[in-house]
């Protein structure tokens, strides 16, 4: 079921390591950028025998930079920029009376599943691009002209824990309007790892750098809508369905509902329910890989028993270093909406960080 959306089964005919590794012997006169993942920097250690959970972000950014890279970006800047996004949209669509429940869009093999199988349900997914399509964008369209360079001298690499990101890659409304690919290149974690030993380079003895830029949509939406921080979210499974997870807050003497579904044999129960009129949420995140990105398809396959709860363990460690987890404090994201994006759902924002998706029901 799951490899008619998640393309996993072609990693071998679409892989770009090769492609990749061509480019940064020889860049032409290219600027290359990476964008590392969360997922990525936590897994990419278990490719060098490190532990499963070993938090390895400034290895990583060493490796990619010895691979010739000439800037790291961190996939939680955008992180936090579509939790902005997605969070005014919610808000918005609460207040005036928008299609509800909204879904979460940054994972791909979700949006391949609405548009091929759950059409009617395209309303209810935020518009707000993944982290990868709002980095992307933002380095072509922003990043390159601060810097003075054409943007077609830009090539972008995004390493990313999941193989359903190469097919988001190549989608038409993720392109420039000059018709560019905003993301050229998508390397899973794996692929990363065959990327650095084809180099050589030791993994485990590099040191730390960090990356180039410092661095969730229901906290931000609560706390711009009530002036209060979100309280403590207490999941419960759903009736009947222990893997459905359910929250219920107060915004301003409304129960607001929340839920979150991971896997997609429970994305397709819970349509059912939706269907049914048997759920009735207010915001829903879905996740087509079990426990989220750290199960992505692109990442080291592992014969440990625990490794899931090992790399959940180690990104939780690093969102606890995290000084700021609040996006709408997050200052570098500020300055980005005061200077450049105005605030988040204006035009700009709309044209650079926002898609639409279409029915492929057909096809
Ligand atoms: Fe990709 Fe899986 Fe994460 Fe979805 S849940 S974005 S398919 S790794």
């Amino acid at each position: 079921q799951c490899s008619y959306y998640c393309p996993v089964g072609a990693i071998a005919e679409n892989s770009s390591v090769r492609e990749v590794n061509d480019l940064l012997h020889n860049k032409k006169g290219k600027i290359v950028v990476f964008q590392t993942a969360p997922a990525t920097r936590v897994a990419i250690s278990e490719e060098f025998g490190l532990e499963p959970g070993t938090i390895s972000t400034g290895k990583l950014v060493s490796a990619i930079k010895s691979l010739g890279a000439d800037a790291v970006f961190d996939t939680n800047f955008t992180a936090d920029l579509t939790i902005m996004e997605e969070g005014s949209e919610l808000l918005d669509r609460v207040k005036n009376g928008g299609v509800l429940p909204m879904f979460t869009s940054c994972c791909p093999a979700w949006i391949n599943m609405v548009e091929k199988s759950y059409p009617e349900f395209i309303p209810n997914i935020s518009s707000a691009r993944s982290p990868q399509g709002m980095l992307s964008s933002l380095v072509k369209n922003y990043w390159a002209q601060m810097k003075g360079i054409r943007a077609e001298d830009v090539v972008t690499v995004s390493v990313m824990p999941c193989t359903a990101k190469k097919d988001e890659a190549k989608r038409k409304q993720l392109f420039t309007d000059s018709g560019l690919a905003e993301t050229d290149y998508v390397l899973t974690t794996r692929e990363l790892g065959k990327l650095i030993k084809l180099n050589d380079i030791s993994f485990p003895s590099l040191p730390e750098i960090p990356m180039t830029i410092p661095s969730a949509a229901l906290r931000t939406a609560y706390e711009l809508g009530t002036g209060k921080p979100l309280p403590t979210l207490h999941f419960n499974p759903v009736r009947g369905f222990e893997t459905i997870k359910e929250a219920e807050i107060d915004f301003n003497g409304m129960p607001f509902k929340v839920a979150v579904v991971h896997g997609a044999v429970n994305i397709h129960k819970y349509l059912k329910m939706i269907k049914e009129g048997l759920a009735k949420h207010h915001f829903v995140e879905f996740m087509v890989c079990k426990g989220g990105c750290i199960g992505g398809g692109g990442e080291p396959k592992s014969l440990a028993d625990d490794y899931l709860q090992k790399r959940m363990a180690g990104l939780y460690k690093i969102d606890d270093f995290k000084e700021l987890r609040k996006s709408h404090l997050n200052s570098s994201i500020n300055k980005l909406y005061e200077t450049f994006l105005e605030h988040p759902l204006s035009h700009k924002s709309h044209h650079l960080l926002h898609t639409h998706y279409k029915d492929r029901s057909d096809n």
